[in-house]
């Protein structure tokens, strides 16, 4: 195809499940592309030379040459290309936000619109799925050596993986009785289908890859007690699972929850209700996924309160699309000061106005009160989504460094920590981030380990 024919060809946008059909239940709402339409999406791509989108990727993968494989029809080599460098591309393919990471560097984006990447690995990936393909090569012959792995999340997940092909037995360690971290407990359904998540780990599994789920380490076991049996070397990917409270009176009253909470409920099967009226605080994803989920959940009038404005929300567009599809109302520039209630139970938030002022440490404009301007919102349920702080019960009885805001510090080389057979990454080094970022220190961790291991670090 000549460059000016490329060039003429505009994105090809998925197709979805209308929003009428979608907030009744929990099915995925995007449809993979048909093999014809990944093909003329797979020729948009100009191979560049110095490809951005493979910088912009955490993970650096080879996006160019997975696309020219896809485009020449060799599914299976561009699915290993992928397997390269990414531990889980069915996840990742459709949960990454692509438009700040490999989209966002993709050259096509400066005068129109940048290849649909994560749809294009999603095809791949989907049609090794179909076509009942192989998702794993064959884990390495056994060395002897032994690691355990806290937490099964992105970045544990990835240690595992990475661990397993270099034939160290891995021992996984989860507190909840579902595997996977957030993938299960936080990002609904609707966006990652959960047989999805289960194939990676039942991958994992025939790689020899053991998985104990319904252990706390630092409650039922210590980390102390892993090395005295016989690990060589421990991995720590706790994650963020400890909501932020919003601090203002109130916060204690029934029918106030806090975001990655209540997914978390929710995702286990537990029945919640949140009445009719529902509001959530909070601009990322966290908040997006609790109203969305709310919505699917009977309740009827679900709204975001939001203390800048939609500009500033660091969700990716495609999410708040999807909201305000489904009916999520965007309340902007406002705050919660007080929750009021009577008989122990909410029944009233009072709010405060924001106007945004200079530009704060994160680069938004900071946003500050207007003064006298509160306002009450009726609601049945008010559900914090502002961020998780990292929950240390897993190293417990170690003294081991971690940085005022509570992440562990770790030799940004190597992600060894301040005790040398404890390494750890992911959202309890990085703080609340991405699965790509969190898989892609799993990657650097488990090569440390090995050197540890083999006594060179
Ligand atoms: C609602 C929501 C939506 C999100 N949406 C996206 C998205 O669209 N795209 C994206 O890229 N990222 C998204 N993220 C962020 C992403 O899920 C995380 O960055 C990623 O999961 C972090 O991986 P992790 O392995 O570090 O930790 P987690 O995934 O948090 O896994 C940590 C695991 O450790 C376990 N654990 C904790 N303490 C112990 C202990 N003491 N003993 C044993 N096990 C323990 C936990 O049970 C958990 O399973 C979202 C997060 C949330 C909450």
């Amino acid at each position: 195809m000549k460059p000016k024919e490329r060039m003429a060809i505009q994105r090809h946008k998925p197709k979805e499940l209308s929003p009428e059909e979608r907030i009744r239940n929990f099915d995925e709402i995007v449809f993979g592309y048909d093999p014809e339409t990944a093909r003329m999406e797979a020729e948009r791509c100009l191979q560049c030379k110095k490809p951005g989108c493979r910088k912009g990727c955490p993970l650096h993968n080879d996006i160019p040459a997975f696309i020219k494989l896809l485009r020449e029809g060799e599914i299976e080599k561009a699915y290993w290309t992928i397997r390269k460098t990414s531990s889980m591309p069915a996840v990742c393919s459709r949960v990454c936000p692509h438009e700040f990471q490999c989209e966002g560097h993709c050259i096509r984006g400066k005068k129109g619109e940048p290849v649909a990447i994560g749809m294009l690995e999603r095809f791949i990936v989907d049609w090794m799925v179909e076509n009942n393909k192989t998702l794993m090569e064959p884990c390495a012959l056994p060395t002897g050596r032994k690691a355990a792995i806290v937490g099964s999340g992105p970045a544990g997940m990835t240690v595992a993986y990475n661990l397993a092909h270099k034939g160290v037995k891995c021992t996984i360690y989860d507190s909840l009785p579902v595997l996977g971290g957030m993938l299960s407990v936080g990002i609904p359904a609707f966006r990652l289908p959960r047989d999805i998540i289960k194939a990676e780990f039942d991958a994992l599994k025939a790689c020899g890859v053991e998985i104990k789920s319904n252990i706390t380490i630092g409650r039922d076991k210590t980390l102390e007690e892993l090395k005295s049996e016989g690990f060589d070397a421990v991995f720590v990917g706790i994650g963020a699972h400890k909501s932020r409270k919003l601090g203002i009176p109130g916060e204690d009253l029934k029918g106030v929850m806090h975001g990655v909470d209540y997914l978390r409920e929710v995702n286990l099967g537990a029945d919640l209700d949140l009445g009719a009226r529902v509001v959530v605080v909070g601009g990322g994803n966290v908040a997006i996924d609790v109203a969305r989920t709310a919505l699917r959940l009977g309740s009827k009038d679900v709204f975001i309160l939001y203390r800048r404005t939609k500009k500033e929300m660091p969700a990716s567009q495609a999410e708040i699309h999807h909201l305000e599809e489904e009916g999520v109302r965007l309340e902007f520039l406002a705050a919660p000061v007080a929750i009021h209630g009577s008989k122990g139970r909410l029944d009233r938030i009072e709010c405060i106005r924001m106007e945004l002022g200079e530009p704060d440490e994160s680069g938004r404009r900071r946003p500050v009160p207007i003064e006298g301007s509160n306002f009450m919102i009726q609601a049945d349920s008010i559900i914090a989504a502002i961020s998780q702080n990292v929950d240390p019960t897993a190293v417990k009885g170690i003294e081991i460094k971690r940085a005022p805001w509570g992440t562990f510090e770790v030799n940004p080389e190597t992600l060894q920590t301040s005790v040398p057979w404890i390494f750890a990454g992911g959202d309890d080094v990085l703080g609340p981030q991405t699965v790509a970022k969190a898989a892609y220190q799993g990657r650097i961790a488990a090569r440390s380990m090995v050197d540890f291991m083999e006594g060179r670090l």
